[in-house]
């Protein structure tokens, strides 16, 4: 589970596979390279969700209106061992 040095998530809501038809745009929409295709099931996927800024370009631009953003999401967690 990814975690900030402030214990918080902050990212994506979901990305909802049944909705996405593989198009690769979010990938190329998200300025912090946060949203990657995943070959095999050519589905996108929040790889790197620590990074996300919750900027929304990703769910502007997903045609298939896939992608949730959830800006007041913080979901506090333990903090990590060693950050
Ligand atoms: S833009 Fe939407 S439909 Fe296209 S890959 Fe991303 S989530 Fe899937
Ligand atoms: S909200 Fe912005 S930073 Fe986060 S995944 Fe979408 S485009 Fe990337």
């Amino acid at each position: 589970m990814p975690c900030t040095k402030e214990g918080v998530i902050m990212s994506i809501e979901r990305i909802d596979e049944n909705q996405c038809n593989g198009c690769g745009i979010c990938v190329n929409s998200c300025p912090m390279d946060v949203i990657r295709m995943d070959e095999e099931r050519k589905k996108a996927i929040a790889r790197y969700p620590e990074d996300c800024t919750l900027c929304a370009v990703c769910e502007i631009d997903c045609p298939q209106h896939a992608i949730y953003i959830a800006p007041t999401k913080q979901v506090p967690v333990p903090m990590c061992w060693g950050l």
